[in-house]
């Protein structure tokens, strides 16, 4: 899109331990130079991980993040993380409402909206995920799952300084399925609209990124569609070769 900078972002799920940071330094490495100059780069990695991480990539052109956060700041929450906590220990970014977190942890658009404004008040960018299932897809619905989606879990004080729409399919997470760049573009198209009705001007600055599924060999074929403006990685975020091989479709 005209006016952005593509980001291409990792989400590495309940995956890694200290022997996975030489795959996050192999990251950073590839990413100096011509990458760099093409595209920013994210790893979300599991908070155990993130004080870790943000020293293995210091200097280099990738930023850590979290996964996930609680909407207060502090409390008694035994296993939650806070954003503030987040930022403590050094994140810049967190997914907020990921499928994941939405069907394993029942997550309403209602508790995805307060994380979201919990990330800004910690300092964070919040990364917004949203989606279709399977069945909404099939049954006709998913322009108007994505628009109640938006509604419901986009604040209304969202900037492109502040916030990243991730559109992810929840039938291509993790299937080797995607949609057709038809279908993308689509999405994309009227995720774009559905936030300019809510947050104006800004909208037309602000990140849509893609994911579900995506890897080198299709990479470059879903990110040159129309309103995409970027990645959301999961499973190909693990290994250097395969994220840099994503990236490198903006080369
Ligand atoms: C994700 O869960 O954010 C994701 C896009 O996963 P994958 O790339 O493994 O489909």
């Amino acid at each position: 899109t005209p006016g952005i900078r593509p980001l291409v972002a990792g989400n590495w799920k309940m995956n890694g331990t200290a022997a996975s940071l030489a795959e996050l330094r192999s990251i950073g490495h590839g990413f100096l130079g011509s990458l760099e100059a093409e595209a920013e780069a994210l790893v979300c990695v599991p908070a155990t991980l993130l004080t870790r991480a943000v020293a293995a990539l210091d200097g280099m052109p990738v930023r850590a993040g979290g996964q996930d956060c609680h909407p207060l700041e502090s409390g008694a929450h035994t296993g939650d993380i806070s954003a503030e906590m987040l930022k403590d220990a050094g994140a810049g970014h967190v997914i907020v409402g990921h499928s994941e977190r939405r069907a394993d942890h029942g997550e309403s658009d209602a508790a995805v909206h307060a994380k979201a404004e919990a990330a800004w008040r910690a300092g964070l960018i919040a990364v917004i995920c949203i989606g279709e299932t399977r069945a909404e897809r099939e049954s006709g619905t998913t322009m108007a799952v994505l628009s109640r989606q938006i509604a419901g879990s986009v604040p209304a004080a969202a900037t492109h300084a502040n916030t990243i729409i991730a559109y992810e399919p929840v039938w291509a997470i993790g299937t080797g399925l995607t949609p057709t760049p038809e279908d993308v573009a689509e999405a994309h198209a009227h995720i774009r609209a559905e936030l300019a009705a809510r947050i104006g001007e800004e909208a037309r600055r602000t990140r849509i990124l893609y994911g579900g599924s995506v890897k080198p060999s299709n990479a470059k074929e879903l990110l040159s569609v129309a309103n995409v403006d970027g990645a959301l990685v999961g499973g190909a975020s693990l290994k250097a070769k395969d994220f840099l091989g994503i990236a490198e479709a903006y080369l």
